[in-house]
């Protein structure tokens, strides 16, 4: 019952918590009110007109006049509210001022136009009601929008007009009420289900105007940090750069986290992601009218600066940037520190393309990325010749003959205890119409162009050829990159390649660097347990450059280190590098894991390293990489003494390009 009295009673109030209702209903009411008054003013006026000479004055003129007046009142003031924005409580205190006075004015006029009724005929009495049907169908027509104010009006003229011509007691009146009352419920009726359907119109278009707005959000910014995304990125860049009249030069900025992807690896994704967050509202707040932030994948980020900033204070700004994200920062699982290495470039102007200015950003970056992390790169005329360079190397290994042109030099790996040749590196060399290339520089170009895996065939084709002539206890130290063993056709052909070959897998050692693991974990520990398959071995190469050597050591199946040459040549000036290279070799034995030192450059550290008990040598001491012809002139002498004593073979003459 009171369920039901509830429903009813809001049948006549205005919709308080749907504001987009409220707002459409006080839109319309404002289009449509006018109408209502003028249709009020002008019927009251043919009733005053038609009883003139037999009602008195006060009936026919004075209480119609101010009726008629309040009705001006009104038309007026909707009229002059039109196009009027209104606040939600605004429209709400406008909504409800709309029933009642709908209530009190219908009341008004029924209740004169029943006073009316003592006068004149039965053609005036018909007249009435007439005039008070017409005109209730027409107001609520009109009023179809507020439900409240259609319902307020019709009960108020037909709940005095229905008990007048009841008390009447007159048959024919009686007909005429029952009439009334069908006929102006079948027009509430109608009213009722098409301000059902205009609600659920207005509330269909809320949720549409939420869902292209969401669309439009989630195809602009990043889900995870809220920053606006790459494709905004890009489009501001364009637009400012390439935009039709004005050429705007601008500053672009691109960050890379140092060292994420192992607190990825290590703590998991939802760590990584709240560090992205994290990272992500830090570089919000140097969001402004001037300066767009987006995340462009991973852990990149992007920041556009316009109008372009001079280097110094580009400069300035990465060093902010940078500070703001060295701050620590408290995750649930602990609280960590990264950095980020940046690359800015400022340009733009007459014929600059906004790929162009990305492409040198990026350049710095990655040059900031290789030699000073944690640290801004400004674009400079020499990333600019390192960048013709580059395009020169791509071309040429395009071009190449890589069967021919592509051989290997071999460097020998001592063994310190027996005074042999434990295992011999083979390093790639490339010579082009009589330039040569460093592995340093063509290696990285392969693999940007995708094109490492044929390289690295033909090498380990030939690697393995080679080792075939050699004594049989001595192994083949083979270099992978990244991309190989990020490719599953690469290590597939590996495999492949190892097994048809003559030379037992057992002796083979394969090189991988931890930037090579941290690129993708899960295929590096795929690759390595395939290789570890074929009955091969794995060495962690550069060891102790990286991140999480030591976190990689005990998650993949590593068979040797190969301690970097960094260390090395630290070891004898410098006492902590001392202990930090002690400790790694009783660490690595402690895990059944041989060590070789690499870049043994002095008898000094040759004896330091035997002091330690690191057992394998590599370097220019022993011996510098050389030719297959040499090497294995090499193995007649080829204990350490006789490598000791006579001058090391010359190696194969490089050109650093
Ligand atoms: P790496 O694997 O660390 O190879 C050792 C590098 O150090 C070689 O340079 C070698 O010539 C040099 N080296 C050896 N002993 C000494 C020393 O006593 N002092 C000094 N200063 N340097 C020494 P290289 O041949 O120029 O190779 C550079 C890098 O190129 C290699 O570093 C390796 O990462 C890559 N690389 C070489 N060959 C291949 C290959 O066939 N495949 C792949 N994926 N990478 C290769
Ligand atoms: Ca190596
Ligand atoms: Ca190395």
């Amino acid at each position: 019952m009171l369920t039901h009295l509830r429903a009813f009673a809001d049948l006549y109030s205005v919709p308080i918590n749907d504001r987009a209702l409220a707002q459409a209903q006080v839109k319309e009411m404002a289009r449509r009110m006018p109408l209502v008054y003028l249709i009020t003013c002008i019927s009251a006026a043919g009733l005053s007109f038609t009883h003139y000479d037999v009602a008195p004055v006060w009936l026919t003129l004075a209480l119609p006049l101010i009726l008629v007046l309040a009705c001006i009142a009104r038309l007026r003031y909707w009229l002059m509210d039109k196009g009027r924005i209104y606040t939600h409580r605004a429209a709400i205190a406008r909504l409800r001022a709309s029933v009642r006075l709908g209530s009190v004015l219908g009341f008004a006029f029924v209740i004169w136009c029943l006073s009316l009724y003592r006068y004149g005929d039965a053609v005036l009495h018909t007249y009435i009601a007439f005039f008070i049907v017409v005109t209730v169908v027409g107001v609520v027509c009109c009023l179809l929008y507020l439900r409240a104010a259609a319902l307020a009006v019709a009960t108020s003229v037909l709940v005095p007009f229905f008990g007048h011509y009841l008390l009447t007691q007159e048959a024919v009146h009686f007909a005429m009420a029952v009439n009334t009352i069908v006929v102006v419920s079948a027009v509430v009726y109608v009213m009722l289900t098409y301000y059902n359907d205009f609600s659920q119109l207005i509330s269909s278009n809320v949720k549409t105007a939420k869902l292209s707005d969401e669309n439009l959000k989630l195809a602009n910014h990043d889900s995870l940090t809220g920053l606006p995304n790459r494709r905004v990125f890009f489009d501001v860049l364009k637009r400012w750069v390439e935009g039709e009249q004005n050429h705007t030069p601008v500053t672009v900025g691109l960050l890379d986290i140092d060292g994420f992807k192992p607190i990825n690896d290590v703590y998991g994704h939802i760590v990584g992601d709240q560090l992205l967050m994290e990272i992500g509202r830090r570089l919000c707040d140097f969001t402004s009218d001037r300066l767009t932030v987006a995340r462009l994948g991973g852990d990149e980020f992007g920041f556009l600066a316009t109008p372009a900033l001079s280097d110094e204070d580009a400069h300035a700004l990465g060093e902010k940037i940078g500070n703001a994200i060295a701050d620590p920062i408290q995750l649930a699982a602990s609280c960590v520190r990264v950095t980020a290495s940046i690359g800015i470039i400022s340009g733009g102007g007459d014929s600059a393309e906004a790929n162009q200015l990305f492409e040198k950003a990026d350049h710095a970056l990655y040059f900031a990325k290789q030699n000073q992390r944690g640290r801004i790169v400004m674009f400079s005329e020499e990333h600019e010749n390192a960048i013709r360079q580059r395009s020169f190397v791509e071309t040429e290994l395009k071009n190449a003959d890589l069967d021919k042109e592509l051989t290997l030099a071999f460097q020998p790996i001592y063994d310190q205890e027996t005074g042999r040749i434990s295992a011999v590196e083979a390093l790639a060399r490339w010579s082009r119409d009589g330039v040569q290339f460093t592995p340093d520089v063509f290696i990285c170009q392969a693999e940007r162009c995708g094109i490492m895996g044929k390289l690295t065939s033909v090498l380990l084709r030939k690697a393995l050829r080679a080792a075939r002539a050699w004594p049989s206890d001595v192994g083949l130290s083979f270099n992978l990159s990244a991309a190989d063993i990020g490719s599953h056709q690469t290590m597939a052909h590996i495999t492949d390649l190892v097994l048809r070959s003559r030379f037992p897998a057992e002796r083979i050692t394969f090189e991988i660097t931890e930037t090579s693991i941290v690129q993708d974990f899960g295929r590096a520990e795929a690759a390595l347990s395939k290789l570890k398959e074929l009955g091969s071995n794995i060495a962690m190469d550069d060891f102790g450059t990286g991140f999480s050597s030591l976190s990689y050591l005990q998650r993949l199946p590593f068979d040797r280190v190969k301690l970097d040459r960094s260390f090395v040549s630290e070891i004898e000036n410098d006492d902590k590098t001392r202990r930090i290279v002690r400790s790694i070799v009783r660490l690595a034995h402690e895990l059944d894991i041989s060590v070789v030192a690499e870049g043994i450059e002095t008898e000094g550290q040759r004896r330091l390293l035997l002091d330690m008990d690191c057992q394998l040598l590599q370097g220019f001491l022993l011996s510098r990489p050389i030719t297959g012809a040499d090497l294995l002139k090499h193995f007649r002498g080829s204990t350490l003494d006789a490598a000791l004593a006579l001058d090391a073979p010359k190696s194969a003459t490089t050109i650093n390009t």
